[in-house]
């Protein structure tokens, strides 16, 4: 349930409703609206305890949430979460752009395409260090080395950077190096991994789960919130579905379904979804048209010899064809491409 405080309400009565939600065993999220502060009880509160914080003075309603989830729904938190990357915003009127290759392979690849992205006007450096392979024998990342590569091709470019972490005994590490943690659609329900970045201080990215509904991942997003982490970003990269033409089916209407249920930004992995390089820029035109709030695109120097998802991956020259077909498309959406947030924060 939410409790919506009066707008008149003083410090000291949203204090004193935190202390009886507390009080009951429960956890009081607080959210500091612009005109009303909301707060969230988090926890399977009884009818009594509702009967008990309508009474209480400064309390305007008391509202059942009826979603499953709490923290992650609109109903808690109507306005949008803005998440913040040094000087980009994440789920404001911009619209931003991730690309880079899917695995970090070397110095060179990684730095050519940092360059290459980044004159197209790409705002974030993605690049896997630890790679979920479906095959034990496919290449699986570089690890720490592939972590020390993305550090230094954010300090040559300004670029922030996303890089995925599939195990919760690397948090720590993986969180030192990026700048948005991932968390990768076969990760979605690890649910040790969603407490453990619940507990960073930094962004994170959660994808959808490939079979996953949108109930299930938006609960997944709720493990993460539980932890007191709110800076979340959702990703869809697409679902298995009977087809076999694309590599998964790109979910288009989970978008606009997020933006009306939960608060959180949610960005479109046209990439994941088709798993083909010429269905990406049609896809992603897509995905921004219907809401979105930023992609994630693969892009290589050279894709027919990448060591994952070449085929997927876009060219230099296709991804500047993509770059300038977005601001027209994203400005009928009412929405305008983010200015690159290349300042890093010393
Ligand atoms: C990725 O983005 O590197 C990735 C592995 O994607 P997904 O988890 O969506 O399959
Ligand atoms: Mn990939």
């Amino acid at each position: 349930m939410i409790v919506v405080m009066k707008a008149s309400s003083s410090q000291d009565e949203i204090d004193r409703v935190a202390r009886r939600i507390e009080e009951s065993g429960l956890k009081a999220h607080i959210s500091q609206g612009v005109e009303h502060t909301i707060i969230g009880v988090v926890g399977q509160a009884l009818s009594e305890i509702r009967d008990m914080l309508q009474l209480l003075p400064g309390v305007d309603e008391v509202i059942p949430v009826s979603k499953p989830y709490k923290l992650a729904s609109r109903e808690f938190h109507p306005q949008n979460t803005v998440v913040k990357v040094n000087n980009l915003t994440i789920g404001d009127d911009g619209v931003i752009i991730i690309a880079g290759p899917c695995a970090v392979e070397n110095e060179e690849q990684l730095l050519a395409t940092a360059r290459g992205v980044k004159a197209c006007g790409a705002n974030v450096l993605r690049g896997g260090a630890f790679k979920p392979r479906t095959s034990p024998y496919y290449f699986r990342g570089l690890g720490m080395k592939g972590l020390e590569m993305l550090a230094k091709a954010r300090e040559e470019t300004g670029m922030p950077v996303i890089t995925e972490v599939m195990a919760p005994r690397d948090v720590e590490l993986v969180a030192s190096y990026a700048d948005i943690v991932q968390v990768g659609a076969r990760n979605m329900q690890n649910f040790i991994l969603l407490d453990e970045v619940g507990k960073l201080k930094k962004p994170v990215m959660l994808k959808r789960g490939m079979s996953s509904t949108i109930q299930e991942w938006l609960l997944a997003a709720e493990y993460i919130l539980a932890q007191g982490n709110e800076q979340l970003i959702l990703c869809e990269r697409g679902i298995r579905t009977f087809e076999t033409f694309t590599r998964n089916t790109m979910d288009i209407s989970a978008i606009p379904v997020i933006k009306r249920v939960s608060h959180l930004p949610v960005i479109a992995d046209p990439s994941h979804a088709t798993g083909k390089w010429y269905l990406v820029a049609p896809l992603a035109l897509a995905a921004i048209a219907a809401g979105a709030d930023g992609l994630m695109i693969e892009v290589h120097p050279n894709p027919d010899q990448a060591l994952a998802d070449g085929a997927q991956s876009l060219t230099f020259d296709n991804f500047q064809g993509l770059m300038s077909q977005l601001a027209p498309v994203a400005q009928a959406a009412g929405r305008k491409l983010a200015t690159p947030g290349t300042k890093v924060e010393p």
